[in-house]
């Protein structure tokens, strides 16, 4: 009897990206090449002008086939492309393992912002979202983070530089902000996610500076502490959700372990050395957390201090049992906030008709390949 066939799957070589720099310098300095070619490779992926060795021009040939022999220029791929109405860009990314993450572009009042995720799946479990209903899988690499706003970038101008036209117009000709409230807990993945912005914040990266870009995070007090050290003017935003711990703990199951007090303590501290004002996110959730009690409780909580509130009305998520909140207790909110002197606003809603709201994408794909149904073609 024959054994049976094995068949061995080789890793795919790492991608350029995933390369600290200083991994990268040091990679090229052992074949005789200056450091400075780092920076030229990276170049010429950040912006989106290669999608293969060979095309990078300035290089000797030599050095193109070893890296080529050696690396990948890309790890991931677009799987699905949806665009709405509004010019909202939905991308359902597929990563080198196979896995899937989302990631969104949004364009509005001249700015193009790049919502992107850093975990495949999210541990936090909050009950109205769709990115945690199975949990995590891993984080992010920093090159999987950065790969994702090349990829959103890509969609705005061709490889020669020339504007792409959408729906409403010419697309922005680069990326102005990052938002991080894709897929996953950005603080649990702190590390890869500074290395990935420093990377994308930089000139000759893709010059999105700390003050362009929002970390939005459930609220881990050590971690917006250290982000807060980290000395970039980064701006935070902190998921609240609602104004009192019986309540959070049961919308927001990591807050049994920290509880509100905490989490506003370190918003104070971050306030207190970055000098940006902090956001609180607040989905609302019809008859949930919007009621005329809960409206007098945030305002409460937050009377005093230099914040801004965002509402932001949940975005249905099929199967979960939450509704959109009526007219008349979303204005409750508003003036019960506007009354104590808090800023606040209500999130537009952009791209709805594309599943924007994150983590529905991915979960829709998940499930047609468990039903081993074709996933659509790439677009
Ligand atoms: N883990 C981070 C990023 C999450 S996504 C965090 O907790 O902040 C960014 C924001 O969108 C969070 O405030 C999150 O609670 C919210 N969100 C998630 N699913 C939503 C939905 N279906 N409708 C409206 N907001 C949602």
């Amino acid at each position: 009897m024959s054994a049976p066939l094995t068949i061995v799957e080789s890793a795919p070589p790492p991608a350029i990206l995933d390369l600290s720099p200083e991994e990268f310098r040091a990679w090229l300095t052992a074949r005789g090449e200056p450091p400075m070619r780092a920076k030229q490779i990276r170049r010429w992926i950040l912006q989106g002008r290669a999608t293969n060795f060979e095309q990078m021009s300035d290089l000797p040939k030599s050095l193109r086939a070893e890296l080529a022999n050696a690396f990948s220029v890309f790890g991931s791929t677009i799987e699905k492309h949806l665009a709405s109405r509004d010019d909202t860009h939905k991308l359902l990314v597929r990563l080198a393992d196979g896995k899937r993450i989302e990631c969104v572009l949004i364009q509005d009042d001249g700015r193009a912002t790049a919502c992107i995720s850093t975990q495949v799946g999210c541990g936090m479990g909050c009950v109205f979202c769709a990115s945690g209903l199975n949990g995590v899988e891993r984080n992010l690499t920093v090159g999987e983070i950065l790969e994702q706003l090349v990829l959103l970038r890509n969609l705005t101008v061709d490889p020669n530089g020339t504007p792409q036209f959408g729906q409403t117009g010419p697309l922005a000709t680069r990326l102005t902000h990052i938002v991080v409230m894709g897929m996953g807990e950005p603080l649990a993945n702190l590390d890869n996610l500074l290395s990935a912005l420093a990377i994308a914040g930089a000139k000759d990266g893709l010059d999105i500076g700390a003050r362009h870009i929002t970390i939005s995070t459930v609220g881990i007090p050590a971690k917006i502490e250290r982000l807060a050290e980290s000395g970039k003017q980064y701006h935070l935003a902190v998921s609240l959700h609602a104004p009192n711990d019986e309540l959070r703990s049961r919308i927001v199951p990591t807050n049994d372990k920290t509880g509100i007090p905490a989490i506003l303590a370190a918003s104070d501290a971050f306030y207190a050395k970055t000098g940006r004002q902090v956001t609180f996110e607040y989905v609302v959730l019809g008859g949930l957390n919007d009621q005329p009690v809960h409206a007098r409780q945030l305002a409460q909580l937050l009377k005093g201090r230099k914040a801004h509130v965002n509402l932001i009305p949940w975005n249905d998520v099929e199967g979960l049992p939450y509704r959109r909140p009526r007219d008349e207790d979303l204005n409750g909110l508003i003036d019960e906030l506007k009354r104590s002197g808090t800023s606040v606003k209500v999130r537009k809603r952009k791209g709805s008709e594309i599943d924007a709201a994150c983590g529905q994408l991915r979960r829709k794909a998940e499930e047609r390949t468990l039903a081993s149904d074709p996933v659509e073609p790439v677009s």
